[in-house]
């Protein structure tokens, strides 16, 4: 029995750290299906209709990149070829947008974010295009978030000045590194500094309320010391947030050879030292990072008179938000909370499914679009809730859970409350249970006891593309 929980516990460390999978309900679900778009709409014209206050955001994809992609980026995209395959995209949005229309008619959405891809690709009209498709379509609370990302190789003070006008309130530069060598590595063009200066400078001017750069640590190429340079770039450019991604080797496409010269792998370890490099001189810089965890896949860095004020991603889910998504364009993730996720894949015809096909402009044809979608069933949404509840709240009313699910939590999860309290690792104090761990690959870990083996399964075999479809 000791020898078999051991197995398990390593098994678990293997799927948290090398699969990634810190935090199983946001990822995890079961039973996929490809669907029509009618059964999609039917679903969110019960979501968005039954309670208006409910917190759905909106995601727009647009899943273009320039000339090469990117060696660290796993999300799918396709490399543009003409101009012109962006009007067909656009066909494509405002005939997705067209169909969904009764679902969402009346809502507010809570917030958007446009991002990809490369919107910034877009040229000037075309974005005025989606704007107007937007703005025709869709509704937003007074106080929405409303995120465009932008690229300082294709953004245009006009793009800009575009967006602004539709009531963009938030940009988001994707910056990097300022690692000239890193970006090499990475064939990622490089920027000169001077170029964001100005761009930062146009922002200001234009009156958008929130500024984000985006940092990556762990390159292959860039060392703690220079990774600490460009987060002092960043916080001198003087945006509201600095979010900083870690690098994972795991699908990127760096050639083995990069992978062993590194000498980090993407870990703990590699994650902790560029946190480290950057940690205390944020701080002197007044950026202020309240949850800093060097295991999550991204931490945000907040100047210090604007903690509070950042809403998050569209797609991420959010606590206490019951945030549920509705993404729009191929490859975009949506999801209901606790009850589906759904990728559009575009035309479902093809027999291994490829961005690159889907979005090729003879593909490009709503009538043939199919969804992915993930169901959640009755353990999965259990297990996702009391998880869920565990890591906001840190501990579980199990009376609550009773009220709410008509389980009795002891019962219900008896193998491993027995495992875990017999390791020290689960704590059961009147109604309540919370778990004793100490850092989150520990929480990874023994969060894990509660699914059954095939979902553990699933864990083991599933892939980041598969997770990340979109960002
Ligand atoms: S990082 Fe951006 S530009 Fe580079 S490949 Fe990924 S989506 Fe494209």
């Amino acid at each position: 029995m000791a020898g078999e929980v051991s197995k398990k516990i390593a098994h678990f460390e293997f799927i948290t750290k090398e699969k990634n999978i810190y935090h199983p309900f946001v990822v995890f679900n079961n039973d996929a299906a490809i669907v029509s778009p009618e059964d999609i709409r039917r679903k969110w014209a019960i979501i968005a209709g039954r309670n208006r206050s409910r917190y759905i955001s909106l995601y727009i994809h647009i899943p273009y990149c320039r000339n090469k992609k990117c060696n660290y980026c796993m999300y799918g995209s396709r490399i543009m070829k003409a101009q012109s395959e962006l009007d067909c995209y656009l066909d494509y949005l405002n005939d997705t947008l067209e169909y969904f229309d009764t679902a969402f008619h009346g809502y507010e959405f809570a917030n958007m974010h446009i991002g990809g891809g490369t919107p910034t690709l877009l040229d000037n009209s075309q974005l005025t295009r989606l704007f107007g498709l937007l703005a025709g379509r869709c509704s937003f609370r007074n106080n929405a978030m409303q995120t465009f990302e932008v690229s300082p190789s294709s953004v245009t003070r006009r793009k800009l000045a575009t967006a602004r006008g539709f009531g963009i309130n938030r940009i988001s530069i994707g910056a990097q590194s300022f690692n000239r060598e890193a970006l090499k590595q990475a064939r990622r063009n490089y920027v000169p500094f001077e170029n964001f200066e100005k761009l930062c400078g146009e922002i200001d001017g234009l009156g958008f309320e929130t500024v984000n750069v985006d940092l990556i640590g762990g390159l292959p190429g860039d060392t703690p010391g220079e990774f600490r340079e460009s987060f002092i770039k960043a916080a001198s450019l003087g945006p509201s947030t600095i979010t900083i991604y870690f690098f994972r080797f795991e699908n990127s496409r760096y050639s083995k050879d990069v992978r062993s010269k590194a000498g980090y792998g993407w870990g703990e370890g590699a994650i902790r030292t560029f946190m480290d490099a950057v940690y205390d001189t944020a701080v002197t810089l007044d950026y202020v990072n309240e949850s800093y965890s060097t295991e999550r896949l991204y931490n945000v860095f907040a100047r210090s008179d604007y903690v509070n004020r950042f809403e998050g991603y569209a797609t991420r889910w959010e606590p206490g938000l019951s945030n549920s998504c509705f993404g729009v364009g191929i490859g975009a993730r949506s999801f209901i909370l606790d009850v589906v996720d759904i990728y559009d894949k575009g035309v479902h015809s093809l027999a291994r499914y490829s961005f690159d096909e889907a979005l090729k402009p003879e593909n490009l044809s709503f009538g043939n679009t199919r969804y992915l979608v993930h169901f959640f069933d009755n353990r999965t949404r259990i297990t996702n809730y009391f998880l869920r509840e565990m890591y906001v709240n840190k501990s579980v009313s199990i009376n609550s859970i009773k009220r709410i699910y008509k389980v009795d939590l002891t019962e219900y999860f008896r193998e491993a409350f027995d495992v875990l309290s017999g390791l020290g690792k689960l704590s059961i104090e009147n109604d309540r249970v919370s778990f004793v761990v100490k850092n989150e690959v520990e929480w990874g870990v023994y969060s894990k006891f509660f699914y059954d083996p095939e979902t553990i399964e699933r864990m083991t075999k599933s892939k980041p593309a598969e997770r990340y479809i979109s960002s």
